[in-house]
């Protein structure tokens, strides 16, 4: 029997928030790595890859995506992948034509990927499930849109967001990624309806369409929301370069408040570097 150890990673992310629970499980739950295992097949010699993503970019966050955008490109050598919230909070819409949205457009003229990252970020939903209103109180201080959207309500928000999105860059946008990477079934089913090719959670990347597992593994990210949460990020930061040593795929995802709290500057620069050198960085599209 093949005895394979898996590192089993419960991450909660608001966007400043993020804590760590690692417990190091054998043996291997069948989910976490046969998405791996079929893509070691499908490619000869697997070539490992990184992929950077800055969440949360809007016009409330406009300096804080900037310094991670420059940071990141810096060390990787092209553009990371921007998760562009159409109206943070319902108090920062982007509109076409606006400051933010020109600046959008001369980020995506440069390369970089621009992924939808729900409408408002803010979740308003009333949860029927317990678990699901724990997640939504407790792991994700009210960020999780997409947790308890009906499936109607998702895809208007959807095509909505994909639309203004693209007006204002002139390309397609293919990708989705839900709010504190949480999604309920109605976001599930709307995701698969609109024909979006990519969609991300903390430990996998699909395409909604076709259900078809595109690779998998933990996202390393960083919390800023208090000293315990940095505390733990920046633990999982130090230990993600031999814990995810032999992923093919490693994402790192940078939130605005990273870029309030210089130990989480240093770190990420730290881990950029480290995968940077080792990886080539691609974009979700080369998945
Ligand atoms: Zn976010």
């Amino acid at each position: 029997m093949k005895l394979t150890w898996i590192c089993d990673l419960d991450v909660t992310i608001g966007w400043q928030g993020v804590s760590v629970m690692m417990n190091i499980v054998a043996p291997a739950k069948e989910s976490l790595f046969s998405g791996n295992r079929l893509a070691s097949r499908a490619g000869a010699v697997c070539a490992r890859r990184l992929i950077v993503a800055v969440h949360d970019a809007a016009p409330v966050f406009e300096a804080e995506t900037e310094t991670l955008n420059a940071l990141a490109e810096r060390i990787t050598g092209r553009p990371p992948a921007m998760l562009v919230v159409p109206d943070h909070w319902k108090g920062g819409a982007i509109r076409q034509g606006d400051a933010f949205a020109r600046r959008l457009r001369d980020w995506a003229d440069r390369g970089a990927e621009i992924v939808l990252h729900g409408w408002s970020h803010r979740d308003e939903a009333r949860h029927e499930r317990r678990a699901d209103r724990f997640r939504a109180r407790h792991m994700t201080a009210g960020e999780g849109e997409f947790l308890g959207l009906s499936t109607e309500e998702a895809r208007d928000r959807l095509t909505r967001g994909r639309d203004l999105l693209e007006d204002i860059i002139g390309q397609p946008v293919r990708a989705f990624v839900a709010p504190a990477w949480l999604y309920g079934e109605g976001a599930r089913a709307a995701l698969g309806e609109c024909g979006f090719a990519l969609a991300e959670d903390h430990m996998r990347v699909w395409n909604p369409a076709t259900g078809q597992w595109l690779a998998g593994g933990p996202v390393i990210s960083w919390a800023s929301r208090s000293p315990g949460r940095i505390a733990s990020s920046l633990l999982f930061a130090r230990a993600a370069p031999i814990l995810l040593a032999r992923q093919e795929l490693v994402r790192i995802a940078l939130h605005p408040g990273d870029a309030h709290v210089p130990s989480l500057m240093r770190s990420i620069e730290r881990t950029l570097t480290h995968f940077a050198q080792r990886r080539e960085t691609v974009r979700y599209a080369d998945l």
